[in-house]
């Protein structure tokens, strides 16, 4: 069944309100086995909803539309809805009735502008909303079903959780959606890609995105099952997939980097103290967002400044002078001066220019440094990060806590 979701409502075309609702809705429809194809934002005007509609009806077969049901002029889906089928738009008495009795219960005298709530599209079964005045519709046209919801998420997911999905769960008939996601980090999104898409380009019945995050990509797979089908394909093209993406692959659980990273310090009896120059705490903050995180994480020490490098994580001046702040010299010498100060068993450091100042040709900005030390090995690696300041700074925070997971990982 291909669906569609149209949020209707001008506020959306301004750079200060997003449609949330079709992502409640999308989530939803997904749980029941049905994927979103088209999504629609249009103003309030009618010959824009009317030609929204037109082409949706002609590709596909459910048709959610949100918003644009109050009481006001510019409340128009009712009327355009009706234009596009054809059918008559009319006050119904028992929706008046319940309107009336709405704001009597509450001890107010219906305003006249509210009786377009009471209208109702010939043919339509009316949805009813118990959080607000506008009840919603569910319409069947030619085989087709468009459903009329009000704008305020407070009013609409209600009625999508009891009214409209036990619907869909009976036009879906058994039918499922079978999801499968890929963390990947310490590759680009290009890099990504070419690796991926030999492979999953040849499972065409899955879908698959590829979504990139500072610091990290993600691949999302998913299927259509219809009753009986099992996952066997997905399954075998997520084998394929870390194949060639090898342990770049971090979590095919949605955990995140600085949860996994946790549990390799905490089953390896790890300890770790962490040095932070330009992500000043971003790190640590990072890894503590994880609950238990005390187990394995003793500390940081930000070292924003050359004097802080020197006396809290005894980098010699001389070598600050030599080297440059941001330099694998110093952000080695970071690693195991951390290390040694908090007494942990791993010491990562991260130095580097955020910007948008202090580059040159041969140190630019976005250039980082991490450091990991363990007293018996250090290493470093360097990379030019893009980017404004605090993506900078983000991408820098993974690139570090990517560094730390290869460094155990690499341990015999
Ligand atoms: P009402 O009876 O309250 O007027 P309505 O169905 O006419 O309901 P709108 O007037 O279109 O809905 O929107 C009311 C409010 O609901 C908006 O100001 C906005 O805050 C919220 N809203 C509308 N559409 C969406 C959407 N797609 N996602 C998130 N919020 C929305």
């Amino acid at each position: 069944m291909r669906s569609e979701i149209i949020a209707v409502g001008s506020e959306m075309l301004t750079p200060d309100h997003i449609d949330t609702n079709s992502l409640f809705i999308t989530e939803k429809l997904n749980e029941r086995g049905c994927m979103v194809h088209i999504k629609t934002v249009v103003g309030d005007i009618e010959g824009d909803i009317i030609s929204i509609l037109e082409s949706a009806l002609k590709r596909s077969d459910l048709i959610l539309l949100s918003g644009g049901l109050g009481p006001t002029e510019d409340d128009l889906t009712r009327s355009a809805v009706a234009k596009v089928l054809g059918r008559a738009l009319g006050i119904d008495s028992g929706l008046l009735a319940a309107l009336k009795e709405r704001f009597a219960s509450r001890g107010y005298k219906m305003p006249g502008i509210n009786a377009r709530q009471a209208e109702l599209i010939e043919g339509a079964e009316v949805l009813e909303n118990r959080f607000g005045t506008a009840p919603g519709m569910w319409i069947e046209d030619r085989g087709r079903f468009i459903v009329l919801l009000p704008g305020p998420p407070r009013e609409l997911k209600p009625m999508i959780e009891n009214l409209v999905m036990p619907k869909v769960e009976r036009l879906s008939k058994g039918k499922q959606l079978a999801k499968r996601t890929l963390h990947i980090t310490g590759m680009t999104e290009s890099e990504v890609d070419s690796k991926a898409a030999p492979i999953y380009t040849a499972c065409p019945s899955i879908q698959t995105t590829i979504l990139a995050s500072p610091g990290h990509i993600t691949l999302r797979l998913q299927k259509q099952l219809d009753e009986g089908d099992g996952c066997e394909d997905l399954d075998s093209l997520v084998g394929r997939l870390i194949e060639v993406l090898g342990n770049a692959v971090f979590s095919t659980a949605g955990e995140s980097l600085e949860k996994v990273v946790g549990r390799m310090l905490e089953e390896r009896r790890l300890t770790l103290a962490v040095a932070e120059s330009c992500t000043s705490g971003m790190i640590g903050s990072r890894i503590t967002r994880v609950p238990g995180s005390s187990r394995y994480f003793l500390g940081g020490i930000l070292c924003y400044s050359n004097e802080a490098k020197s006396a809290l994580c005894a980098v010699p001046e001389a070598l600050i002078v030599s080297a440059g702040a941001v330099s694998a010299e110093v952000a080695e010498s970071l690693a195991v001066g951390v290390r040694a100060a908090l007494k942990s068993s791993i010491g990562l450091s991260i130095t580097g220019i955020a910007g948008p100042d202090g580059g040159s040709e041969e140190k630019p900005v976005g250039l980082v440094y991490v450091a990991i030390s363990n007293g018996a090995r250090s290493v470093h690696h360097r990379r030019i990060i893009p980017g404004d300041r605090e993506t900078i700074r983000e991408r820098a925070t993974y690139f570090a806590l990517s560094g730390l997971r290869r460094f155990m990982l690499d341990e015999p």
